[in-house]
């Protein structure tokens, strides 16, 4: 049987709006020793702006953000949203042709009868499109080409939600020994953000399943008795969520997908929740017990 007293914790996490799916994930909460983040929609706001377009030779700005508004249409990421409120201009979607997303790179798409890619480097690589290797800009970028021909990238910044480093830093009050950032952001975007909120360990340009294998990596570091938390919000975090010991998305800007696969759900995508939740957890645990 349940005792009642985690029922009160329940109630009383949810009126600070955090969803906790059943009493085991609160009990486990207790025992929380690494804290693992995703970045894009977690630690940072995931509205990107478009803060630099470089178009190649014989390119020009307006018609480069034109054909990378076209060819993120249809995706739902949160840089396809600020591609598309950059572009000022009309969008006719019988424009667009065949679409495919391709998860943790880009989109790859039929626009005005052209190939278009737009995504990041592993995405050129993969086409053998040689790209910029020098953004000018700090940020992230989106590199476009169109059949088959590298015509310029535009840059994207986000920022950091408001509480990310409090929630970090009341984390490591709560006795959390380690926390750990991972994204298929790149590197250099990945480590400032990881610096400004002091966060202990950052991979970056990962794909979906790298962060399963970071998860499983550390799962086998810990001991037994320590729990982790992974902390994401996309379609692509699914899988980690389903896989860490406590699986908390985002609810508001979360996917569907990552809402339904986590353990505990964050009502208002305050990272600051979970030291909240963890707080609740261990005043539960005291009038259980
Ligand atoms: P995160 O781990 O930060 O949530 P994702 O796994 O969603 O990042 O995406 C990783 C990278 O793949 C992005 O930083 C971006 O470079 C690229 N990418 C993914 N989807 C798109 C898209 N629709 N358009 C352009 N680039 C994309
Ligand atoms: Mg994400």
């Amino acid at each position: 049987s349940i005792p009642l007293g985690f029922f009160g914790g329940i109630g009383s996490a949810s009126r600070q709006g955090v969803l906790v799916k059943g009493s085991n994930y609160l009990e486990a909460l207790n025992a929380v020793k690494y804290v693992v983040f995703d970045k894009t929609g977690t630690l940072t706001k995931g509205s990107f702006q478009v803060t630099g377009i470089f178009p190649e030779e014989g390119w020009s700005k307006d018609k480069l953000l034109e054909y990378a508004a076209y060819a993120e249409l249809h995706s739902n990421h949160p840089i396809a949203e600020s591609i598309r409120n950059a572009y000022k201009g009309e969008l006719e979607e019988h424009e667009v042709g065949e679409y495919n997303e391709i998860s943790g790179h880009g989109v790859e798409v039929f626009v005005k009868g052209k190939k278009v890619l737009a995504g990041n480097a592993k995405l050129m690589q993969q086409n053998n499109i040689s790209a910029a290797a020098q953004p000018k800009a700090a940020g992230t970028v989106v590199h476009l080409a169109l059949d088959g021909r590298y015509a310029g990238y535009l840059v994207i910044s986000d920022e950091l939600k408001a509480d990310a480093a409090a929630a970090v830093q009341a984390l490591k009050e709560l006795g959390v020994k380690k926390t750990v950032m991972l994204t298929g952001d790149i590197k250099s975007v990945a480590d400032s953000v990881a610096e400004q909120l002091k966060i202990d360990e950052v991979y970056s340009e990962l794909l979906p399943e790298d962060k399963v294998s970071r998860i499983e990596a550390l799962d086998e570091l810990k001991s037994a008795k320590d729990k982790i938390v992974f902390v994401g919000d996309g379609i692509n975090d699914t899988p980690v969520l389903a896989r860490t010991d406590i699986g908390i998305a985002m609810g508001g800007l979360g996917s569907d997908a990552a809402i339904e696969a986590a353990d505990i759900v964050i009502m208002n995508d305050e990272p600051s929740k979970i030291a909240a939740a963890i707080h609740t957890a261990k005043r539960t645990r005291r009038i259980v017990w």
